[in-house]
């Protein structure tokens, strides 16, 4: 069905009609309907609501457009990116507000020098598309977040009450700047990321004072807005209802409880959902997803390197395509829509933020450092030294942006639009999945002959790969080494990443397992045969093998493996035992085959951390025979009792 946007649309909001009155009188009507794609997958989400927040989070535009960058719509034409955004379905922008980024001589901090003039610049061309602006105070000169809440240059020093009251009067009259540029101001987030901080303070009931200062200016200047508290790190799971209960106690005035989630770092949807359903319930507040993005491309595009990039082409769930783009938005919609409570809405984050597209660094930091276009300018040294002050730079989120270095719109910019829907567009093979493969040094080198597309729709089929350019010999010789082995899939790149090994072909072989893979048989009646967990009688990791028996003559057991699958070839064997007490000992490793030892090494107990090892240097296996290596242990014990403590099995190749 088409929705046409129109300036006073009515919007359904927490059960109550809000009129989008007085939004001045030169908004630009904005059809959003379906945007087709041939290529884009697009999963359907059931029961979207009409009015689910679609944000974007575009506060570094006016910076990167004073530095050169120029936008386009889909059909190659340069556009107005607000506009564009809009008839992609988005209906709020996010823009942070810091007080002062600016140096004693005017120049900006960077990130796109946001202050409260940029905030309304970019809410007046939002509204002036129809979309709603979300202001992100982070009560800081610059960036807010877990690491950072740096307090304001101008309230430095100021006693709690004295800097509630900076903040309230300095949230009012940011408003009051909004509200007079006839800016739609539909949500104010007091604070951006307050793990536990925020403008400087760092207790809770200082804090609370401070978020509360806020939402007094807020709930005058605009009333019907909704007011927003930002945490991030929804997989510490118990942190949220820890924030949500302090909120609670101090009573802080907020209606929605917002969370970042970038899916490389802040753990699963499911959790996700849990944490945050887990808030709006206990305290009734609506939930949402303040940040979050997703690469379309590992590679970099404006010469300052990215927060996430390559490490093979898969990461997490999705590859780094503009479809494993497309699929994690969706999914995280989906996320809050049908399994989160009172989840209102997304916005992404600086979907916008491209190159300003120089030949190279220094062409663009030249750019960076006059319009505020790069993460952080030289100028914000003085105020954040340690971080700023020593990696200013450009963008380390151009690869996360939904346009692509051009400016051009993705087709993951379409998704919001599709989402209701769906989009069947027929399902093929996105991205290669890496493939690892250890091979022992002696073993035989076998390549995979198909390799796992991930497919448009996020499942996997096997495609058949061509290997380029194998080099046997240098693998087959060059020792213990690692080799990535390129080959074409489905006319894309796969790689293959060879370990050549000392293989142990054991399994369990330092008991961390317990008992799996390995036989302990007493031969007498003994008191302990068992695995054991102490760290400080094991000769690696904190399990291995343990036995003691008190009684004279009573130690007598084997402790044996048949590794399983053992190809035809040569080998080498290695086991250790310590102990003590033993009086007359009978010890040895040995090699079976079909139930007779063929080969043995004796081994001795001398005492606490005396770690006796011993090896059967070459036995051959025909590949068809039963084969078992072991230990075996006999003392007439001596003292309180035989003991001893056996770890770390070898089973290795010997080349011929
Ligand atoms: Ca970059």
């Amino acid at each position: 069905m088409k929705k046409f946007r129109t300036l006073c649309t009515a919007v359904l909001f927490a059960g109550v009609f809000l009129c989008m009155a007085g939004c001045g009188s030169k908004q630009t009507p904005v059809e959003v309907t379906p945007i087709a794609s041939d290529t884009l997958f697009v999963e359907k989400v059931e029961n979207l609501p009409e009015d689910f927040i679609f944000g974007m989070d575009a506060s570094c535009v006016p910076a990167l457009e004073a530095s050169g960058v120029k936008y386009y719509d889909y059909d190659g034409n340069e556009a107005d990116v607000f506009e564009t955004l809009a008839k992609s379905g988005y209906n709020y922008i996010r823009v942070r507000v810091w007080n002062d980024p600016y140096d004693e001589n005017g120049n900006g901090y960077g990130g796109g020098n946001c202050d409260i003039n940029t905030a309304v610049e970019i809410g007046k061309r939002a509204t002036n598309y129809g979309m709603k602006l979300l202001v992100d105070f982070h009560y800081s000169d610059f960036w807010a977040d877990p690491g950072k809440q740096m307090v304001p240059k101008a309230w430095k020093g100021m006693d709690v009450d004295t800097k509630a009251q900076a903040l309230y009067e300095y949230t009012k009259d940011c408003l009051k700047q909004l509200k007079k540029a006839k800016v739609d101001v539909g949500m104010v987030q007091i604070g951006n990321e307050t793990n536990g901080a925020m403008c400087g303070e760092k207790q809770w009931v200082n804090i609370s004072k401070l978020m509360n200062a806020g939402s007094k200016a807020i709930r005058e200047v605009f009333p019907k807005a909704l007011i927003a508290v930002h945490f991030a790190n929804p997989e510490k799971v118990t942190n949220y209802t820890s924030y949500a209960n302090n909120l609670n106690y101090y009573n802080v005035d907020y209606d929605v409880f917002a969370s970042s989630y970038y899916p490389y770092w802040h753990g699963t949807l499911e959790n996700l959902s849990a944490v945050l359903s887990g808030v709006a319930e206990k305290y009734n507040k609506k939930v949402m997803v303040a940040e979050t993005s997703y690469a379309y491309t590992p590679e970099d595009t404006d010469f300052n390197g990215n927060t996430i990039s390559d490490g093979g082409s898969i990461v997490k769930d999705y590859p780094m395509t503009v479809q494993g783009q497309a699929n994690h938005l969706r999914n995280v919609v989906d996320t809050m829509v049908n399994k989160t409570t009172n989840g209102i809405g997304v916005f992404y984050w600086e979907g916008t933020w491209i190159t300003v597209g120089g030949a190279s660094y220094e062409e663009n930091a030249v750019l960076w450092e006059k319009y505020g276009s790069g993460w952080a300018a030289s100028y914000a040294a003085g105020y954040d030294p340690n971080d700023a002050g020593k990696y200013y730079g450009g963008c380390a989120c151009d690869n996360q942006a939904v346009f692509d270095a051009e400016g051009k719109p993705l087709e993951s910019l379409k998704v919001f639009t599709l989402l209701k829907e769906g989009n069947q567009a027929p399902v093929k093979p996105d991205a290669i999945e890496d493939t690892t493969l250890m091979i022992d040094l002696n073993g035989t080198i076998v390549l995979p002959e198909t390799v796992n597309a991930v497919m448009t729709d996020n499942s996997k089929a096997p495609v058949k790969v061509e290997w380029q350019n194998v080099d046997y010999d240098k693998m087959y010789n060059g020792g213990v080494a690692q080799y990535d082995i390129v080959g074409i899939a489905d006319g894309m790149e796969a790689h293959c990443y060879v370990s050549m090994i000392q293989y142990n072909f054991l399994e369990n072989y330092s008991f961390e397992d317990g008992e799996t893979g390995w036989t302990a048989t007493a031969l007498k009646t003994m008191d302990e045969l068992c695995v054991e967990n102490k760290a400080t009688d094991s000769l690696t990791g904190t399990y291995h093998y343990h036995f003691w028996s008190a009684a004279s003559d009573s130690v007598e057991f084997t402790l044996e493996q048949e590794p399983e699958h053992l190809p035809a070839g040569t080998y080498k064997y290695s086991i250790s035992i310590m102990g003590g007490d033993g009086g007359d000992m009978e010890i040895y490793a040995y090699v079976k085959v079909n139930g007779e030892v063929v080969k043995k090494q004796p081994m001795t107990m001398t005492g606490y951390g005396n770690w006796d090892t011993a090896w059967i240097p070459e036995f051959t296996y025909n590949g068809t025979d039963t084969i078992a290596v072991g230990i075996y242990v006999k003392c007439s014990g001596s003292g309180n009792g035989a003991w001893g403590k056996i770890d770390d099995a070898l089973l290795n190749s010997v080349s011929q």
